[in-house]
């Protein structure tokens, strides 16, 4: 017989300890089962936590791809300052530690029979179910625009072959050309990453070819880190980069694929390169589950992340509005890991404990200036995961080059420790 770690003599210390092995419903026929839809941000940290918090329960990890490749990063190699190989990740050391890894997508949810069923036809039951499937494009919300045309105005809002296109065409714009970047209304994944794509697209042509403009054509009037950013541009790329908020543009009316064009209310904007990125909104297998209520997002209880529309499933992550917190790949993370305690608590029948949870979203003005912003967030009394006043905030304006070179590292640094939690 294999000796029990410290870990597993500890947890069945506490849980007999406790008396909750007889009141324990999904353990006393079994193994309790939960499966995890969603091999990202959200979904890997779950996993892996909930495997290291209580090895009894039987862990699935869903998903789509063999190999994850991270948005987080991914602006430096449409900026060619990374390899697309250097932010993809495997399952190996997930599945390394019990894990069972099922590749292939999920097409439904059948919450009553409490089975996710995949597309090759395979049903997987599940005691309880998590959920961090990321975004779906919103391809008809504007006029002209397509999934087709994704393939000529590339979003790249998700890291892949959308990637590789924007950075080949990047690099092939014709000297002195124009870039546009349509940035849709709030919310959608990651606030700040349009501003951080158009500084290290302006970082890369200020090299090879620094008579070419960046036009961002936002469908708000202010955004995330505005300051620091604009301030970035002004010291690093002098004149390459405008910013034309919803109140100069009046909303984008049209886009045009073959005329490489996006009409607003008030001008028409030609572009050589067109990074065009659609209104998003939680996936359809997830909004088809009645997971998204009358909206097109996921409500759940913000302490538990349990749906607040479908008992027994969890949503982590973009798919969800999580009070405060925004769409970032942080904040998925740190939900996946208190989601991974919460399960283990309800499998047991003992209450989850509350506490506090973080999101840091660095951005990279050039590979050597970085700014951030932080925020702790607490559930209130209301219910509401709100920021804790007075914690948190930005980086200063007022900062030294050595300052904004130290936040850069910070950033790689941030990079690396997370996704060696997740994957490594
Ligand atoms: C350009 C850019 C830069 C960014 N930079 C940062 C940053 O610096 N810091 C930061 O914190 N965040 C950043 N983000 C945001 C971050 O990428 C997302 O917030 C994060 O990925 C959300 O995690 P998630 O678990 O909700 O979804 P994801 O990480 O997207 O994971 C979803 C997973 O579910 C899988 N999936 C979806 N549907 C199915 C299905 N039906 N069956 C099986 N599998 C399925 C997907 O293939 C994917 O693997 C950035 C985003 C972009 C676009």
């Amino acid at each position: 017989m294999t000796p029990m770690t410290r870990r597993q003599t500890l947890a069945l210390s506490t849980t007999v300890m406790s008396g909750f092995l007889m009141g324990a419903p999904a353990l006393a026929q079994g193994r309790a089962r939960v499966v995890i839809v969603g091999g990202g941000f959200g979904g890997a940290a779950a996993a892996r936590r909930l495997r290291r918090v209580d090895p009894d329960v039987d862990v699935t990890l869903v998903t789509e791809a063999a190999e994850f490749t991270t948005c987080p990063f991914s602006n430096l190699v449409i900026a060619g300052e990374r390899t697309i190989e250097s932010i993809t990740f495997g399952y190996g050391a997930l599945a390394d530690e019990g894990i069972r890894i099922v590749v292939g997508r999920a097409t439904a949810i059948d919450p009553a029979a409490r089975l996710v069923r995949m597309e090759d036809g395979a049903a997987l039951a599940f005691d309880r179910l998590v959920l961090s499937p990321g975004i779906e494009m919103k391809y008809d919300r504007v006029p002209g625009y397509s999934k087709a045309l994704e393939e000529v105005m590339p979003h790249a809002w998700k890291a892949g072959a959308q990637t590789i296109l924007l950075r080949d065409q990047l690099a092939a714009l014709p000297q002195g050309g124009t870039v546009l970047i349509a940035v849709p209304n709030n919310p959608y994944r990651c606030p700040p990453g349009p501003y951080e794509r158009a500084s290290l697209m302006a970082h890369a042509l200020s090299r090879t070819n620094p008579t070419a403009k960046i036009i961002i054509l936002d469908a708000k009037d202010s955004f995330s880190k505005q300051s620091l950013f604009v301030q970035g541009w002004e010291a690093l790329y002098p004149g390459m980069i405008s910013y034309v908020p919803f109140a100069d543009n009046g909303g984008i009316l049209e886009v045009d694929g073959g005329e490489m064009t996006i009409t607003t209310a008030f001008e028409t904007f030609k572009g050589d390169v067109v990074n065009f990125i659609p209104p998003q909104s939680a996936p359809q297998f997830v909004q088809d589950a009645g997971l998204t209520g009358e909206g097109e997002w996921c409500t759940v209880d913000q302490a538990t992340f349990e749906s607040a529309d479908v008992p027994g499933v969890h949503v982590l992550g973009d798919a969800a509005i999580v009070g405060d917190m925004p769409k970032s790949g942080f904040s998925a993370a740190v939900q996946g890991g208190v989601c991974a305690h919460v399960l283990a608590a309800l499998l047991r029948d003992r209450v989850p404990e509350r506490g506090v949870l973080l999101n840091t979203c660095y951005s990279l003005v050039s590979p050597g200036y970085g700014i951030s912003v932080a925020g702790v967030y607490r559930v209130a009394e209301d219910g509401h995961l709100k920021s804790v006043e007075g914690s948190g905030g930005t980086s200063p304006v007022e900062a030294t080059p050595e300052f904004r070179a130290a936040e850069a590292d910070h950033a790689r640094s941030w990079y690396a420790t997370l996704t060696t939690a997740l994957f490594g």
